[in-house]
């Protein structure tokens, strides 16, 4: 069961708008990779920025992406490249 106090402090919203973003709005699902994630689960992860759930993996890259800033898109030719 998750902290309702917690919630709030942490997310700026109240545990019934989490669970509902996190139920209804994403579908019990990581908002970039689409596969089945859980509340309470150490793997899920509410992002404050994009006010999305990842599951960890994503939310990993999302960081490791915005810690990039404007080295970005040059990034992302040399992964391309890879291929
Ligand atoms: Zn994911």
């Amino acid at each position: 069961m998750v902290n309702k106090h917690r919630i709030k402090a942490k997310y700026g919203m109240t545990e019934g708008q989490y669970r509902r973003l996190f139920y209804t709005g994403q579908d019990r699902r990581c908002a970039l990779c689409t596969n089945q994630i859980s509340l309470g689960d150490s793997n899920t992860c509410f992002d404050k920025q994009a006010q999305k759930f990842f599951c960890r993996k994503c939310l990993f890259g999302i960081n490791a992406l915005r810690r990039l800033g404007g080295l970005l898109d040059k990034a992302v030719e040399f992964v391309k490249g890879e291929n």
